[in-house]
């Protein structure tokens, strides 16, 4: 098949658009942005959970303190736990903490606590059988119930709704009390104190 001038420059055209739309993502979306897919979510957590794993082992042969700092070289290379550390499958930062806390990655989806909402009243004590409704952008709302701890996990949803994530809100219904909105964090878990 042989294109004529006209066809060939109008797909010349249009790969240039795509070419110079791609750079202009790749710098000024920065790594964690626009970044929202399950696979990925569950590869990430994946590695945490294993690296929490390893921090925990370390603590366990320094003492057994779990408010010592752990630190990647503790982790990784020729003495370590790891010949060399899990990385985020989508390039976000790993951080570490105190040996008993969960490692995170600088993407908010990947989180071992991603999803975990906690409930508690003005003082601070767990609401048990409040409705959390998680609202999406174009989805379905879903709404769970706290157990006596006031926690709920929101981290059972389709793999078509992970993109939606950042745009979420999450409302609180207690008994019959007017419903309490937030956006979601970035940070969790999400903790919501309502009186
Ligand atoms: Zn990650």
């Amino acid at each position: 098949m042989k294109l004529n001038l006209r066809t060939r420059t109008k797909i010349i055209s249009a790969g240039a658009v795509l070419i110079f739309g791609f750079f202009i993502w790749a710098i000024f979306i920065p790594p964690g942005l626009g970044r929202w897919s399950k696979a990925a979510y569950e590869s990430c957590n994946a590695k945490l959970k294993t690296i929490y794993v390893a921090q925990l082992m370390w603590c366990e042969d320094h003492g057994g303190d779990t408010n010592l700092i752990v630190t990647p070289a503790d982790l990784a290379g020729s003495n370590g736990y790891f010949k060399k550390l899990p990385s985020c499958p989508e390039g976000g930062t790993y951080m570490f903490r105190k040996a008993g806390e969960y490692p995170r990655c600088s993407i908010p989806m990947h989180s071992l606590e991603f999803g975990r909402v906690l409930i508690v009243d003005v003082g601070g004590s767990a609401i048990p059988d409040a409705r959390v409704t998680l609202t999406l952008p174009g989805k379905p709302s879903r709404t769970l119930t706290t157990d006596r701890n006031g926690e709920t996990w929101l981290t059972d949803f389709p793999a078509s709704e992970a993109n939606a994530w950042d745009r979420g809100v999450v409302s609180v219904l207690r008994s019959n009390q007017s419903a309490q909105s937030i956006a979601l964090p970035t940070n969790w878990p999400l903790r919501i104190a309502i009186k």
